[in-house]
């Protein structure tokens, strides 16, 4: 069975969202995806990154964390941060739902990782922090 895995700690700066991507593409590069398929990744990879960023740590600068696995023709991907956490993940998760509109956000970004990705999952805490944990097979471009 194929398994992989690997995890990286970064700083939660935006010059650290390329870095992020980028990482995370060539990580899942053994997979042998399709050039959309490995867009899809980061985009979604992006937009978990910089909410963390903005909305996790807001000007603070703290740890984030990915961790990846892969599982045959699955890929499962952990972006956390420890900070301000969401209240209602529900709401917050609902398509065009921004906390900071004043800020031009336009509240996309959990919608992009659902239409990105296969499967998406967010675990939150008030003050604790969010885990996002995104899953998609790879590789099915078939024969
Ligand atoms: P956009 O992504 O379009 O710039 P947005 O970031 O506001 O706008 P989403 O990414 O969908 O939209 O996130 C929705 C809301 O969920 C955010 O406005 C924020 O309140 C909350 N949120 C998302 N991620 C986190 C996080 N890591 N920590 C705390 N709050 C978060
Ligand atoms: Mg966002």
């Amino acid at each position: 069975m194929k398994k992989n895995e690997m995890k990286i700690e970064f700083d939660s700066i935006s010059a650290n969202e390329a870095f992020a991507r980028v990482t995370v593409a060539a990580f899942m590069a053994q997979m042998n995806p399709s050039m959309e398929e490995v867009a899809d990744v980061k985009t979604a990879v992006s937009e978990a990154v910089t909410n963390a960023i903005i909305h996790g740590y807001g000007s603070e600068v703290h740890k984030i964390t990915i961790s990846g696995v892969i599982e045959e023709e699955l890929l499962l991907l952990e972006v956390s941060d420890q900070g301000i956490g969401i209240q209602d993940v529900k709401k917050a998760m609902e398509p065009l739902y921004t906390s900071c509109p004043e800020q031009e956000r336009s509240g996309m970004g959990f919608l992009f990782m659902e239409a990105f990705m296969d499967e998406i999952q967010v675990i939150s805490k008030p003050g604790e922090g969010t885990t996002v944990i995104m899953k998609k097979i790879i590789g099915h471009h078939g024969a």
